[in-house]
């Protein structure tokens, strides 16, 4: 059975503090990707209508003979679907390209400020959940300002906040105000894209005879945060999670918490 903790949502919904991403997985490489995260412990998926893999990972999912009570998966509502009818509708079509009855997690995938639509989306999020169709609902890409004028109408505080969130963009602000909501912070890009040549990192890597990957993923663990870390590669996929048998001490922290340098790998919400 697998060893990845569980965080317990502010829903009641528990979810697993280490999924996959499977941005830019192809449909080719779907069927090794997920049978090989599965094996290795894996049980959360994260995807998008916009990545356009549903149906390969829905299908890859179902073939696995796991249990869907089992498994957590995560899709999002891409921004020119925005409103609440359109939203309702890209929902219906997730779910039919997933092939799933319902997901574990909808999200708002990013404020969109230019449409100026996220709070009557959200009215369509909240029926979603309503109707058993999303165990949770959330949202990713938003500042505390969205948050603020999303809350003021919302009757469902969002579950999650998934944030581009890693040792060069920390976001200590925003976490902060997640938290005050009792809204979960998700790390997006956590490993940086793969940037992970800093020194400081592969010093603490040798510490720990761990990898610079690993010490970064155990770094976003350690702070409760939930990760989605993405590889095609299988020797990856398991090495990203073999990070529950070891823990980072407190100079560690503080030597990664000075590799700040708010600094973006993915594009600027209050103008994406
Ligand atoms: P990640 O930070 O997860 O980095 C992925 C890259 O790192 C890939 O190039 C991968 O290469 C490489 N990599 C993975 N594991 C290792 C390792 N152990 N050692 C060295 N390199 C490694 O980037 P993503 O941007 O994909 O973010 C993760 C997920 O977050 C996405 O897949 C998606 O699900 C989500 N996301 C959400 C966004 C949002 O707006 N809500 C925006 C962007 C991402 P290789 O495949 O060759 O191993």
């Amino acid at each position: 059975m697998s060893d990845i903790p569980q965080i317990m949502l502010n829903n009641g919904t528990a979810m697993p503090q280490l999924g996959l991403g499977v941005w830019q997985i192809s449909d080719s490489d779907m069927p090794v990707v997920v049978e090989t995260a599965l094996d290795s412990g894996y049980r959360s998926f994260d995807t998008a209508a916009i990545y356009g893999n549903e149906a390969s990972l829905g299908r890859a999912l179902r073939t696995s003979g796991i249990a869907r009570s089992e498994l957590f998966v995560t899709t999002k509502l891409w921004n020119d679907r925005q409103g609440e009818q359109s939203a309702l509708q890209a929902f219906d079509e997730s779910l039919e390209r997933l092939g799933l009855d319902y997901v574990d997690l909808y999200l708002i995938h990013w404020p969109h400020p230019a449409a100026n639509k996220y709070v009557e989306t959200w009215t369509a999020f909240e029926a979603i959940h309503r109707d058993g169709r999303a165990r949770a609902i959330g949202v990713s890409n938003f500042h505390a300002p969205h948050l603020e004028r999303l809350l003021a109408k919302a009757t469902i505080v969002p579950a999650i906040n998934q944030i581009e969130l890693h040792p060069g963009l920390q976001q200590a602000d925003l976490r902060a105000v997640d938290a005050a909501h009792a809204i979960a912070t998700e790390s997006w890009s956590p490993l940086a894209r793969g940037d992970l040549g800093h020194e400081t990192l592969a010093r603490i890597a040798g510490k720990h005879r761990k990898s610079a990957a690993q010490i970064v993923l155990r770094w976003h663990v350690e702070q409760g945060l939930i990760v989605i870390p993405r590889s095609r590669n299988p020797a990856r996929i398991r090495e990203n999670a073999a990070i529950f048998d070891f823990a980072l001490d407190a100079e560690d922290m503080a030597a990664i918490a000075a590799l700040d340098a708010h600094r973006r790998v993915g594009p600027d919400p209050e103008t994406f």
